[in-house]
C-alpha cells in the first residue's frame, strides 16, 4: 500500500488536537486529524454521555479560542472572584477580577462541551473519527478506521493523543504519582453561587468548587482510597461529607450528579523520540487539576505550534521541531514547576508548613500587587498575552 501524502497529521482530536486543526487553518498545509473515539461520541449531535470533568478556561484562553471561532456558542459560566482558604488554618485570600482589570478571571465550561465547540467549528482539515494511530516510525504513520487501515506519509506528525501510548511510551520523560484522586461531580447549593469559585487547602488534598450553569463543578481530591469510598456513599451520604470538608460558605449542599474519579500524576516529555514528531497538551505534559492549567498549557501549546508551521517550508526538519521546543519550553517549565509546588505545598499537614500556607495566604490578601502577579500568571501563563 503506498502511503498517502499529507503535510500534518495530528493523532488525537481531544480539545487540544482539535483546536490544532483550528489554529492550522488557512496556512496553506494539508491537514488530517485522526481521533480514535467515534463520530458519536464526538460530534455535536452525539448522544452518548460524555466526560463529566469541567474545565476552568483562563481569559487568555478565550481570547484564542475567538480566534478559533469556537467561543461564541460555547456554554460557559465566568468566574468573577476566587476565594482561596485552607481547612483547619487561618488566612485566607480572595482574587477577584478587578484585581486584573479583566470582566472574569476565567470560564467553567464542560470537557464535552469544549470539544464539541471545536470540531463543529469550520474547518478544512480532513477530520476522521473512530481512527486510531497505532504505529508511528518516524515517517509512516497508519491509522486503523472501521473501514480498514490508512497509511500515511506526513511531514510532521502531532501527539495530541493525551498520553505517551501513540509511540509505545518510548520518549524520554518524568513521571511522578501523586498517590491522589480527583472525584468530580456536579453539585447544587442553597445559595446562588454568583460567579465565586472556592479552592479550599485540606491536609488530603485541595477541594475546588467551580460556579458551573446552576450549582458548582466539584473537584475533590484525596487519596485513592478515600475517594473510592467517596464515590460509593449515596447521595446524602456524600453531600454530607462535603458540607464537613468544605464547610457551611456556600449554604448546604443539596444534590450531587454522577461522580467520576481521575487519578493524578506529572508526567511530561524531555523530547521526543522519533523524528517529524512533537506533542501537544496531555501529550506533552499531564498536570494535577489542583490550578486549572492542563489544557489551559496545551492550548498554548497548540496556539505557538500553528503560528511557527505558519512560517516554514519544513515543519518536520530538526530545526524546526527544535525552534518549537524552545519556543515553549519556559510557558511549559513555568507551568509544570507553579502546579507541582502548589501539590506539595498544599496537600501536608506539618504544622509549620500550615502556618507558612497561613501566612502566604494572609499575605497575599494584604498585597494587591502580589495577587495580581499570581493572577496574571494564571490567567496568561508565563510569556503573557498570546
Ligand atoms: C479532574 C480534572 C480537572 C481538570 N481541570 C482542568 C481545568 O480546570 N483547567 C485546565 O486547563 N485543565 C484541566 N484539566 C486538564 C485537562 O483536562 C487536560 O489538560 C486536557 O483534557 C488535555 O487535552 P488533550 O486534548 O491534550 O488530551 P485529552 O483530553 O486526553 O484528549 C486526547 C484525545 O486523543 C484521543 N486518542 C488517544 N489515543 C489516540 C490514538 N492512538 N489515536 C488517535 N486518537 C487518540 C482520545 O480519544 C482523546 O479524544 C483537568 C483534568 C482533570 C483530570
Amino acid at each position: 500500500m503506498s502511503a498517502e501524502a499529507v503535510d500534518i497529521l495530528i493523532a488525537g482530536g481531544g480539545p487540544v488536537g482539535a483546536a490544532l486543526a483550528l489554529a492550522l487553518e488557512g496556512g496553506g498545509h494539508s491537514v488530517v486529524l485522526a481521533e480514535a473515539r467515534n463520530a458519536d461520541s464526538n460530534g455535536p449531535q452525539s448522544t452518548t454521555p460524555g466526560d463529566a470533568r469541567a474545565i476552568a478556561l483562563s481569559y487568555s484562553s478565550r481570547l484564542i479560542l475567538e480566534r478559533l471561532h469556537a467561543w461564541s456558542k460555547l456554554p460557559v459560566t465566568p468566574i468573577k472572584t476566587i476565594h482561596i482558604s485552607q481547612q483547619g488554618g487561618f488566612g485566607r485570600t480572595v482574587i477577584r477580577a478587578g484585581d486584573c482589570d479583566l470582566p472574569a478571571l476565567g470560564y467553567v465550561v464542560n470537557y464535552t462541551d469544549l470539544q464539541h465547540s471545536l470540531l463543529a467549528a469550520p474547518c478544512t482539515a480532513e477530520r476522521l473519527f473512530g481512527a486510531r494511530l497505532t504505529g508511528f516510525d518516524g515517517g509512516e504513520a497508519v491509522v486503523q478506521t472501521a473501514e480498514g487501515e490508512r497509511v500515511f506519509a506526513p511531514r510532521l506528525t502531532v501527539f495530541a493523543d493525551g498520553a505517551r501510548v501513540a509511540d509505545g511510551g518510548k520518549a524520554p520523560g518524568f513521571t511522578k504519582d501523586y498517590r491522589q484522586t480527583a472525584l468530580v461531580a456536579w453539585v447544587k447549593a442553597e445559595q446562588e453561587h454568583n460567579s465565586r469559585a472556592w479552592e479550599r487547602f485540606t491536609p488530603e488534598g485541595p477541594l475546588a468548587l467551580l460556579p458551573h450553569a446552576t450549582g458548582y463543578a466539584l473537584v475533590w481530591t484525596s487519596s485513592p482510597e478515600r475517594s473510592a469510598q467517596l464515590a460509593a456513599l449515596d447521595t446524602p451520604a456524600f453531600l454530607a461529607r462535603l458540607r464537613n470538608a468544605f464547610g457551611g460558605r456556600a449554604g448546604e449542599f443539596t444534590d450531587a450528579g454522577e461522580r467520576s474519579a481521575f487519578p493524578l500524576m506529572l508526567r511530561y516529555r524531555r523530547e521526543e523520540a522519533l523524528p517529524r514528531s512533537v506533542s501537544v497538551g496531555n501529550a506533552a505534559q499531564s498536570l494535577h487539576p489542583v490550578a486549572g492549567q492542563g489544557f489551559n498549557l496545551g492550548l498554548r501549546d497548540a496556539w505557538e505550534l500553528a503560528r511557527l508551521v505558519r512560517d516554514t517550508r519544513e515543519p518536520g526538519s530538526a530545526s524546526f521541531i527544535d525552534s518549537y521546543r524552545r519556543a515553549r519550553a519556559l510557558d511549559r517549565r513555568a507551568g509544570i514547576g507553579f502546579t507541582d509546588s502548589l501539590v506539595g505545598l498544599f496537600s501536608n499537614s506539618n504544622a509549620l508548613l500550615g502556618l507558612g500556607r497561613g501566612a502566604g495566604l494572609l499575605a497575599l490578601d494584604l498585597a494587591p500587587f502580589a495577587r495580581r502577579f499570581v493572577a496574571r500568571r494564571m490567567i496568561y501563563g508565563a510569556r503573557g498575552l498570546p
